[in-house]
């Protein structure tokens, strides 16, 4: 019999796989819970709309390769977050934030019931970034969780590998999310159907940007006919194998180092006694 749940990362490191009794049993002090956020939205004429949600297993999968013996665990992903920029598109289902919100907060209140201390937000969605930072800090006033942020594709690991353009523009069904999923899900990809489609922004408006400071709020029919930024038609399996290897190993390092991090370590008690304006 075949199951949905497969691989390294769900037969190690699932935490939904563990009896209430055994995770009752983790030490709790360094356990590491990480909650990924996916998505259901249009990605382009050639992949399916799961990307998102596949892309963030795939490269959980390829982190826990390096994890085995970590108190590190994986949450069942949440696979629908909030993709309104994408709604219109069929297939595209999308959360509001309050919702997403609200299912995140509760998520993170049943944890510190069960004695956790740190949770981690892995986010493979660009729409959902600002969202999940605020919701992030919530959780670190509300429960007193530790709380950590990690976006897939904030690690630089395929300069290399693309072109400046891809880089700075490739941010929806581009060459680096068809890669990925060519390598994780060959059959899933329309290779024949693949977009290439830039936008550039003119002359007189060249300090403006779609991410960062300079921020233009869009929806996707405003930047893209095709539903993709990126050329899909450069995408490779190999590509896709590659970063994933490589964003599997800087993830494992960085979520070590969650797991051992404390936050009362931020600040240096000196000898002396500091002012707190504190109450
Ligand atoms: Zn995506």
């Amino acid at each position: 019999m075949e199951f949905r749940y497969q691989g390294e990362a769900f037969e190690q490191k699932f935490f939904a796989r563990l009896t209430s009794k055994e995770i009752a049993e983790l030490p709790k002090q360094n356990a590491l819970i990480i909650l990924p956020v996916g998505t259901v939205e249009q990605h382009g004429p050639h992949l399916p709309v799961f990307t998102d949600s596949l892309i963030a297993e795939g490269i959980l999968h390829s982190a826990c390769k390096h994890l085995k013996e970590d108190n590190i665990w994986i949450l069942p992903p949440i696979a629908y977050s909030k993709s309104i920029e994408h709604l219109g598109y069929a297939g595209t289902i999308s959360l509001s934030g309050s919702t997403l919100e609200a299912m995140i907060k509760d998520i993170a209140a049943s944890l510190k019931k069960s004695g956790f201390r740190k949770f981690v937000l892995f986010n493979s969605h660009g729409g959902n970034h600002d969202l999940l930072n605020s919701v992030a800090r919530d959780i670190r006033i509300e429960t007193g969780l530790m709380t950590f942020r990690l976006n897939s594709y904030d690690f630089n690991v395929s300069e290399d590998l693309i072109e400046e353009k891809e880089a700075a523009y490739g941010i929806h069904g581009g060459e680096i999310e068809t890669s990925f999923i060519l390598s994780f899900k060959t059959d899933w990809v329309k290779k024949e159907l693949c977009p290439d489609e830039f936008i550039q922004f003119p002359e007189s408006a060249k300090h403006l940007q779609l991410k960062g400071s300079h921020y233009v709020a869009w929806r996707m029919e405003d930047i893209s006919k095709s539903g993709v930024l990126g050329n899909a038609k450069k995408a490779s399996k190999e590509t896709g194998e590659i970063i994933a290897n490589r964003l599997g190993e800087k993830l494992a390092v960085v979520l070590r180092e969650m797991a051992e991090f404390e936050m009362d370590d931020l600040i240096n008690i000196s000898t002396e006694k500091q002012y707190s304006p504190l109450t």
